[in-house]
C-alpha cells in the first residue's frame, strides 16, 4: 500500500525521538509530539533548523535516537533586540490602538524602553541544532531530501 515500504506508524512516534525521514528538506528530524519534525535544513549554503509535517511533507522511516531534556523541541528560543539584546515579544493591537496595517507590534518583554530600536531577531536553538548534527554526521549521507510524499 505504501510505496516507501515499512514506515514508522504515526501512533508509535514518540515526542523527543529522532527519526530518519523521507521528506522535502530534512534527512533527520526530532518529533515534536504534535505532528512536526524539526531537523537541519541546508539551503543556499546555510544550515538551520526547520520543520516539516507528518503526512504532509514528511514521514518517518526509522527511529535513530533521542533528544534529551532539557533541550527544547523548537526552532527558535524567542526573539531579542539587535540593538540591546533585550528579549522581545510580538503583541497584537489592543482595542483602541491604531493598527497601521500590521497585526501588532514588537515590544520589550520587560515593558521597558530598551534601546528604542525595537529591531527583533529570532534566537536560534543552538542546543537542538548541535544535538541533531550528531545524527547528520553519523548518517550515511543518504539524504532523501527530494523525495515526494504521496498524497
Ligand atoms: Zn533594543
Amino acid at each position: 500500500m505504501d510505496i516507501y515500504g515499512v514506515l514508522v506508524d504515526r501512533l508509535a512516534l514518540v515526542r523527543g525521538d529522532v527519526y530518519r525521514l523521507r521528506s522535502r528538506n530534512l534527512a533527520y528530524g526530532v518529533y515534536d509530539g504534535t505532528g512536526g519534525f524539526i531537523g537541519i535544513r541546508e539551503k543556499f549554503g546555510l544550515r538551520y533548523l526547520d520543520r516539516e509535517y507528518l503526512g504532509r511533507t514528511a514521514v518517518a522511516t526509522e527511529r535513530v535516537g533521542k533528544i534529551e531534556e532539557p533541550i527544547e523541541l523548537v526552532e527558535t528560543l524567542g526573539s531579542v533586540c539587535t540593538g540591546c539584546g533585550e528579549g522581545m515579544d510580538y503583541r497584537a493591537w489592543e482595542a483602541g490602538e491604531v493598527g497601521n496595517g500590521y497585526l501588532g507590534r514588537w515590544v520589550y518583554i520587560d515593558e521597558g524602553e530598551g534601546c528604542g530600536e525595537l529591531n527583533a531577531i529570532a534566537v536560534a536553538n543552538e542546543a537542538l541544532f548541535h544535538a541533531l548534527e550528531v545524527f547528520e554526521d553519523a548518517g550515511s549521507g543518504g539524504v532523501e531530501a527530494s523525495t515526494k510524499i504521496p498524497a
